[in-house]
C-alpha cells in the first residue's frame, strides 16, 4: 500500500493512458468470445525493446507479448473512453483485473509469465499461423537487442542485415496485404510493427533509395 493511504482503484484510467495491457491465457476467451478483435492489438515480438516494469528499464522484450493497441499515434489504451472509463470494464482483460497502482506486488507477478502469445490466437487459422512463422523466419526481431546496447555492439555485417530484413519486412507485408486485404490493425496484431519503425525509436535514421533502404547510425560522440 501507498503511503497516500488508497487501498481501492479510483478509476482514473491514468495507467490506461500508459498503454493498454499484454494478454495472458486468462484471456483467451474475451478473444473467443469476440470481445477482442484481432485488429484491436499489436504484437510486441521477442527482441523489440519494451519497457520493463520490474527494472524499471528498456530491455528487449523476453517473450512475444500481445497487447491492447493503443490510440491512433499514441499507446492509450483503444478501450479508454474520453471520459476516462473503460469501455469494456467487464471483460477487462487480466493484467487490467489486477492492476492495483497501490500495490504492485500482483501484478508484476504476471510480467512475462504466461502471456499469449500469436500462434495461440489464430490456432484456428493453419493458412495465418503459417504466414506468421514465415515471416518470422524472414525477419526475426532478435538483433534489435544487440542495437539496444548501443553503436559498439553493431558491427558492419548487422548493420548489412538489418537493412536487408528491413526491406524484407515491408516486401513481405505489402504482398499480404494485396493478397488478402489485412487491414493496419490486423498487420499490427500479425507481424508487429515494422522493423524500419523499431530502428527509428532506438535512433537509426532510415531512407528509401533507388538501391534500397538505407540505414543512418548515429556516430559516436567526438573524443574529447
Ligand atoms: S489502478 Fe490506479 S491509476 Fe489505474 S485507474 Fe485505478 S486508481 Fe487510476
Ligand atoms: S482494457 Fe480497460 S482497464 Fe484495461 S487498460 Fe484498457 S481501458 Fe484500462
Amino acid at each position: 500500500m501507498k503511503e497516500s493511504g488508497q487501498t481501492s482503484c479510483r478509476r482514473c484510467g491514468r495507467c490506461c493512458r500508459q498503454g493498454g495491457p499484454a494478454l495472458h491465457h486468462a484471456d483467451l476467451g474475451l478473444l473467443r468470445d469476440g470481445w477482442l478483435l484481432w485488429s484491436q492489438l499489436i504484437t510486441i515480438r521477442r527482441g523489440e525493446p519494451v519497457h520493463n516494469p520490474i527494472s524499471g528499464t528498456i530491455q528487449p522484450a523476453g517473450v512475444e507479448l500481445v497487447k491492447i493497441a493503443g490510440k491512433t499515434g499514441s499507446w492509450e489504451c483503444l478501450f479508454l473512453s474520453p471520459e476516462g472509463g473503460c469501455t469494456i470494464y467487464l471483460n477487462r482483460p487480466l493484467a487490467c483485473r489486477r492492476l492495483k497502482c497501490w500495490d504492485t506486488r500482483e501484478i508484476l507477478q504476471l510480467v512475462e509469465k504466461d502471456t499469449l502469445d500469436r500462434q495461440t490466437i489464430v490456432a484456428a487459422d493453419q493458412a495465418m499461423q503459417a504466414r506468421i512463422a514465415d515471416h518470422q523466419r524472414l525477419c526475426p526481431a532478435d538483433d534489435l537487442a544487440l542495437v539496444l546496447q548501443g553503436e559498439a555492439a553493431v558491427g558492419a555485417a548487422l548493420r548489412l542485415r538489418l537493412a536487408r530484413l528491413a526491406e524484407e519486412d515491408l516486401r513481405f507485408r505489402a504482398e499480404l496485404i494485396a493478397e488478402s486485404g489485412l487491414s493496419r490493425g490486423e498487420e499490427l496484431f500479425l507481424f508487429g510493427r515494422p522493423l524500419f519503425q523499431l530502428l527509428q525509436q532506438l535512433g537509426v535514421g532510415v531512407s528509401e533509395s533507388p538501391g534500397g533502404i538505407r540505414l543512418h547510425w548515429p556516430q559516436p560522440p567526438a573524443r574529447p
